[in-house]
């Protein structure tokens, strides 16, 4: 592995690179912060992006799973039938390279970012190398707090699942001054409500985050720097029932109050069939293109 750690933080983003001027997010729409552009993707990055331009889709957060850069170009080729950048160290910095490339690509166009998405089980031994580079680093989350085949630790409410990886979270990303964001918190939570729904005909009086949750997220977070994503993934989850859909607000709205960021992905891993269009959705759920704070962060940074 390509060791960097004489390189300090404070030069890492931007100092002798051309950044291009940072245009602020113009709809809820418009913005993609979790697209899945490295070794998944079906297309040339370039091609991807423009697919997305095209659709008016133009504040871009492109990123990658850490893993894929941990498991070695044999299993990699095993997992995802190709290797599109070597796994390891080297081959994320060149993904972050190419990522760069398009910032400059799209100037005047789209706001483009990079971004890596780090399992929640591997916050505390990813290496510091690969966080140097990216413009935001994101936990992937999908422990549930209920169903003890998503439980990677005991004895923990989903608040206090939550307080712990996101004081990991940022524990690893406040040193290098890196945006921290909780990609999908709840979906694992949506899915076992789902189920109920399915199996029972209605929640009764489960709630998605309780009022303890909160309290315990409050107490346990110092939320500077931290922002909680709205995953198409969750979010269309949610759409499938008005009871599904009222819990999501609830806590969206909870979290808002307690003046978190929001930020925004489709979370797609290919160019999708169909682009779709949140917009309405996220409104109804009570929140603004304002409260996606992550987008103007990342703007203002330039
Ligand atoms: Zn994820
Ligand atoms: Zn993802």
């Amino acid at each position: 592995m390509m060791s960097r750690s004489g390189r300090s933080p404070e030069r890492t983003p931007k100092k002798g690179r051309k950044v291009p001027p940072a245009l602020p997010p113009k709809s809820i729409k418009g913005i993609d912060l979790h697209l899945h552009a490295g070794q998944e993707r079906d297309v040339p990055m370039k091609q991807l992006v423009q697919s997305f331009v095209d659709r008016g889709i133009s504040f871009l957060g492109l990123l990658d799973h850490s893993e894929l850069y941990e498991m070695g170009d044999e299993a990699l080729r095993a997992e995802h039938g190709q290797v599109v950048y070597p796994s390891s160290t080297q081959g994320l910095i060149s993904f972050y390279r190419e990522v760069d490339g398009m910032k400059h690509a799209f100037r005047g166009t789209a706001s483009i970012y990079s971004g890596l998405e780090v399992g929640e089980w591997d916050i505390l031994r990813v290496s510091r190398d690969f966080i140097l580079d990216p413009d935001f680093v994101g936990c992937h989350m999908n422990t549930s707090c209920h169903d003890p085949n998503y439980r990677h630790y005991e004895n923990a409410s989903c608040g206090g699942h939550l307080a712990r990886r996101a004081r990991e979270l940022l524990g690893i990303c406040r040193p290098v001054a890196k945006p921290a964001v909780l990609f999908h918190p709840f979906h694992r939570r949506l899915q076992e409500l789902r189920a109920l729904i399915q199996t029972q005909g209605n929640l009764a009086d489960e709630e998605l985050f309780t009022k303890e949750d909160a309290a315990t997220f409050i107490d346990g977070v110092d939320f500077e720097g931290l922002y909680v994503e709205l995953n198409f993934g969750d979010l269309y989850t949610a759409a499938t029932h008005p009871d599904l859909l009222k819990l999501l607000r609830r806590t969206c709205l909870t979290f808002k109050h307690l003046g978190l960021g929001f930020s925004l992905g489709s979370d797609y891993h290919k160019t999708p069939q169909q682009f779709r269009d949140p917009t309405e959705l996220v409104e109804s759920l009570g929140l603004g293109l304002k409260d996606f704070s992550l987008a103007y962060d990342l703007a203002d940074q330039e």
